[in-house]
């Protein structure tokens, strides 16, 4: 997948009601004991709108013993193993038990399942739109067994075979080319040897769009209120796939061998998207209905890209388990970066990546809950999945980019070829490929995986100017445990005070003690790893940070601009810098950046800065001012004016002029109010308290897309009133069932704040949200759940009182472990935004 945070599977062993988690020792035994020769699933979608009829016949060979079976349906009709029939009544918690005697057997397992609107399984949504009924699979990544029987883990692959009966108006797509053989029945080839994970099916009236490439069938598809959207989208993203494609093969000379290639945008998907073979997934709002920035363009080339990557990284050679992980994901980030950079349109990915992703994965890796790279020790599904996070992405890229580097296109790229002929269409683990890179060249890699890819944390790097030393400061381990050993090879820019960026100097300095001497000018900037070349958490010294404002404005390199606002977050991060210095950078800033990414995905961090300025009020004023200089300053109708201009409206507390610009007036020329924008709009003027119910519901009336849904449920929770928090809240607590973007968006309303904090209105949900968060596996599961946790949590009451009261909550024994680590990880960062205040607003 190519995106941040999923969570949970719904298995709890505190719960004995919930179905189990796989365990790495079952899932040892289970693949010792088996081995699966091919799936025949028939699935009947035209039942019901809440169930299908799942027949799955799995042919085995057994070496002799017990063993169990994985389901989770709605109800059990029949199961037989050789033809006699089992005892349904011994499916529990999502297992039937097994004994099957050495030999070959068949299984086959009759059941309804359930179709789900959490976005797992197969999920079922109707288009607001339309009223049209969507579905898709998503057997990710313990989610199979609520579509069909199996043996559930990643290293029993076996071929599928798929029988489909749909409704006629419906087209279906899946792993291997879907054939209607009469209306409504679909038969789809034989794939593959695939992990149960990767198994998914897209049908309903989808609006698909065709092509061939180098003899691969291409396919994208959207619904049919997108069709518009896709269409337009289509030649830039066949063009993509194309590029991708050729150098892909260029790079690993094997081919793509899993037949046809579908993109299919699906609604309210969870992830970015999910890399299937033969079907990738992708979240439907990357089919832009409304104009968009290049960001948001380049982040969807990059996904794109990601994806492909995965067939080989994850579906030609599959994780042997949980652990890992970053097998698949580390990979894919980089080579998604790296050949959008290399061959696409969009060579500004690696800016894009500094910008978006460094900062993700840096907070990540300094939270009370980071894990190594690789090896993240996770010993059920369920706990591998909270390492879906900036490590296992953001951090795992950088970590491979920095060996790239260093052993050469060649042997990194032979290590890799290594590995996918070794293993295709197998598992493997770090240690597998770890010798493909040795025996294709790679000097012994233990030093370089003992300091990168097997310990936690990053160093942190910043200049004594005093001392005239660039200082190394590891991270904390745990008591016995020495710190990893790390040599970091960066360059220092330093200039002299007037020099401006271009008049500066650049010092190649290669850091292999805990402190080495560097020589820096009296007061001139010097700022550290201006390009990123390696991993750490880089502090600005007090004397350069005053200065940056003037660095970039100065600067025509886009990756110095992006590394000194990385380095200035870091700052505020860690209560060095003032967020005032950030109002400062930001109001530098804006009219000058050229790549508009740097906008939308920096600037939402600068306001949620505000109410920690030393003038709240003050500091949005200069950055409406700011954004508007630079959306004027813009080429009209561009999408940076666009960025610019949403940065705007993020920043803007004047309530008439956001009617204004609503109603189409003052607006800088070439901008034009399209529903995204006038959601945007709406959602400030809420936030402000300067619209109501009644004309967001009309609003909603007037266009209501899945889209508008969204955003009118973000808009109503963020309207400064009980009622409205009473909105948000009865969504949690499951009192009104909604689907997972509107729950977030839900979430993100009842904390979203003017410009000063929270409303009070909001604050009795700190305590409310204490009370309901250990019983909300109850309500929602999954990804959803920890989401939901993540969206609800008070991020906004930056009190010593609420961090007291989360830390309290989080040391509760009775969570489930997704909960639990998306509340250490937010009181993490409510703690650090905790001492920002005592440090710089004179608050204790
Ligand atoms: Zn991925």
């Amino acid at each position: 997948m190519p995106d941040q945070s999923p969570a949970s599977g719904p298995g709890s062993a505190a719960d004995p009601g919930r179905p189990l988690s796989l365990r790495r020792a079952e899932a040892v035994h289970r693949a010792g004991l088996l081995e699966v020769e091919s799936y025949d699933l028939t699935l009947d979608l035209t039942t019901s709108e809440e169930t299908f009829d799942s027949l799955t016949r799995i042919v085995v060979t057994s070496a002799g013993g017990s063993t169990f079976l994985d389901l989770k349906p709605t109800s059990l009709r029949s199961v037989h193993v050789d033809g006699a029939p089992l005892d349904v009544a011994l499916l529990q918690r999502g297992r039937l038990p097994l004994d099957l005697p050495a030999g070959r057997h068949e299984v086959v397992v009759d059941a309804v399942m359930p179709f789900r609107n959490d976005g797992e399984g197969l999920h079922r949504s109707v288009d607001p739109a339309d009223g049209r009924h969507y579905v898709y699979g998503m057997s990710f990544m313990d989610a199979a067994p609520t579509v069909f029987a199996c043996f559930d883990q990643p290293d029993l692959k076996a071929p599928y075979t798929l029988h489909v009966t749909a409704p006629q108006e419906w087209t279906v797509v899946g792993n291997g080319a879907a054939t209607q053989v009469e209306p409504g029945r679909w038969e789809l080839a034989t794939t593959q040897p695939l992990s149960t994970y990767f198994v998914t099916l897209v049908a309903g009236p989808y609006h698909v769009v065709r092509d061939t490439h180098d003899g691969i069938p291409l396919g994208l598809s959207a619904r049919a209120s997108l069709a518009g959207a896709l269409e337009a989208d289509a030649e830039e993203l066949l063009t993509l796939t194309r590029q991708c494609f050729d150098e892909f093969h260029r790079l690993f000379g094997i081919r793509y061998p899993f037949g046809e290639y579908n993109q299919a945008f699906v609604p309210e998907f969870n992830a970015g998207a999910m890399e299937n073979p033969g079907c990738v997934t992708f979240r439907d709002t990357l089919v832009f209905s409304s104009r968009t920035t290049r960001g948001m363009r380049t982040q969807r080339a990059i996904t794109v890209a990601h994806e492909m990557a995965h067939q080989w990284f994850g579906n030609i050679v599959t994780p042997r388990w949980w652990d890992d992980l970053w097998l698949n994901e580390s990979f894919a980030e980089y080579m998604g970066n790296r050949v959008t950079a290399s061959v696409t349109q969009f060579d500004e990915a690696w800016v894009l990546n500094s910008f978006q992703r460094r900062q993700w994965g840096l907070l990540a890796d300094q939270r009370p809950t980071t894990h190594p790279v690789a090896g993240n020790g996770a010993d059920d599904a369920l706990e591998a999945l909270q390492s879906f996070d900036g490590i296992s992405y953001a951090k795992g890229s950088a970590i491979l980019r920095q060996l790239n580097a260093r052993l050469g296109d060649d042997v990194f790229l032979a290590g890799a070829v290594d590995h996918f002929t070794r293993h295709r269409f197998g598992n493997a683990t770090m240690h597998d490929l770890l010798g493909s890179w040795e025996r294709a060249g790679a000097a012994d890699l233990g030093t370089f995986s003992d300091a990168w890819l097997t310990t936690a944390g990053p160093d942190l790097l910043e200049v004594d100017r005093t001392a005239g030393v660039l200082r190394r400061t590891a991270p904390a381990t745990a008591e016995g445990v020495a710190p990893a050993e790390r040599t970091h090879a960066v360059s220092l820019l330093v200039a002299a005070p007037g020099d401006g960026a271009e008049g500066g100097s650049v010092h190649e300095v290669q850091v292999d003690a805990a402190q080495v001497p560097v020589t820096v000018p009296d007061g001139g900037v010097v700022l550290l790893d201006p390009v990123e070349a390696t991993w750490a958490a880089t502090l600005p010294d007090a004397t350069t940070v005053p200065l940056l404002p003037a660095l970039v404005s100065a600067t025509e390199d886009a990756r110095v601009r992006a590394a000194v606002w990385n380095q200035l977050r870091s700052g505020v991060h860690h209560a060095r810098v003032d967020p005032d210095a950030a109002v400062d950078l930001a109001e530098a800033w804006l009219p000058v950046e050229t790549v508009d990414a740097g906008l939308v995905y920096t600037f939402p961090w600068v306001l949620s800065y505000l109410p920690h300025t030393s003038d709240p009020a003050t500091s949005a004023d200069r950055l409406q001012e700011a954004a508007l200089v630079a959306a004027r300053g813009a080429e009209p109708g561009s999408p940076l004016q666009l960025a610019a201009f949403q940065s705007a409206i993020g920043a803007c507390r004047a309530a008439d002029l956001l009617v204004a610009w609503l109603g189409g007036e003052r607006l800088p020329e070439g901008v034009d109010v399209d529903l995204e924008l006038r959601w945007r709009l709406l959602v400030r003027l809420a936030a402000l308290g300067a619209t109501d119910r009644a004309a967001l519901d009309a609003a909603l009336d007037a266009e209501p897309t899945a889209v508008s849904r969204v955003e009118h449920t973000r808009a109503v929770a963020s309207l400064p009133t009980a009622e409205a928090k009473a909105f948000a809240w009865e969504r949690l607590t499951g009192a009104v069932s909604v689907p997972n973007y509107e729950l977030t968006a839900a979430g993100d309303g009842l904390w979203r704040s003017g410009t000063d904090g929270p409303d009070g209105v909001a604050l009795p949900y700190v305590q409310e949200f204490a009370a309901l968060v250990p019983t909300l596996p109850d309500v929602h599961s999954g990804w959803v759940l920890a989401t939901a946790v993540e969206a609800f949590y008070p991020r906004s009451s930056v009190t010593a009182a609420t961090v007291t009261a989360m830390t309290t909550l989080a040391a509760r024994d009775d969570l489930d472990g997704s909960v639990r680590r998306r509340l250490l990880d937010a009181t993490d960062e409510l703690t650090h935004r905790l001492a920002v205040r005592r440090a710089f607003r004179g608050e204790d």
